[in-house]
């Protein structure tokens, strides 16, 4: 399914979960290498994964390199616009109240996370941003922003938790555009109309060199959109 502003726009994109579930396994295999804790274990099958169960922070983590979106709407600044360096925002994960920005003393507030909490998120968060500027950079593809989620597992003696990210990343998650053309390869594709969604994923699948494989696939071309048929479930 894709869905935008809070399910208000929703269709069915075929193909889409099985390229997210590529791209996504790709990615938290990357950042589990790269010492990043993930709640990712394995990628079962087309459409599944095995994760590790945690407990949610309430909280959506964005992380925003260039100005677009809701941070362009909301202050004005210019679509595009560089960020002298990375900012971080958080929202509430209510999709009744439509997900509002919320700052860190109401996080505290309220209770959704603690300060401690808070600074190692923040801290792994700009790590993951740094991992991923870079890795999408050499496939020429800009990290313009991306939304984390993040929870507390229990470690194997259950005497503790620790901070996982816990979440996929994927063009559903992320603002991808081409380095050269700016072409968006994301879900703005879907959310502003732009047409031809699933194209932009196998761009971003293929440029990983995720795509998945031929016997496997058999793209077919119906008028603008491009679609996946699966031979084997
Ligand atoms: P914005 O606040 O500009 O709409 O989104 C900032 C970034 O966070 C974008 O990369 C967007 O895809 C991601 N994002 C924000 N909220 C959500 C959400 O509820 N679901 C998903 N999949 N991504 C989100």
């Amino acid at each position: 399914d894709a869905t935008a502003f809070n399910n208000l726009k929703k269709t069915n994109i075929d193909g889409k979960g099985a390229l997210n579930n590529k791209i996504s396994e790709h990615i938290l295999s990357h950042l589990n290498h790269c010492g990043i804790k993930t709640h990712f274990i394995k990628r079962i099958n087309m459409r599944e994964q095995l994760i590790k169960k945690a407990e949610i922070f309430p909280i959506e983590f964005i992380v925003r390199n260039i100005s677009t979106g809701s941070l362009s709407k909301r202050l004005g600044i210019p679509e595009g616009t560089v960020l002298e360096k990375p900012l971080l925002e958080y929202c509430l994960k209510d999709d009744e109240l439509n997900d509002p920005l919320i700052s860190k003393e109401h996080i505290y507030t309220f209770n959704w996370a603690k300060e401690e909490e808070i600074n190692e998120i923040d801290k792994i968060s700009l790590r993951i941003n740094d991992i991923l500027t870079g890795m999408f950079r050499v496939i020429e593809i800009k990290l313009v922003d991306f939304k984390l989620e993040f929870g507390k597992s229990w470690n194997k003696d259950k005497k503790d938790t620790q901070i996982i990210l816990a979440d996929e990343i994927s063009p559903d998650t992320c603002r991808l555009w081409d380095l050269k053309t700016e072409k968006k390869l994301d879900k703005d594709r879907f959310r502003n109309d732009l047409g031809n969604i699933i194209e932009g994923y196998q761009e971003v699948a293929r440029r990983l060199g995720v795509m998945p494989v031929e016997s496997n696939i058999k793209e077919v071309n119906f008028g603008k959109t491009t679609s996946i048929k699966f031979k084997n479930k």
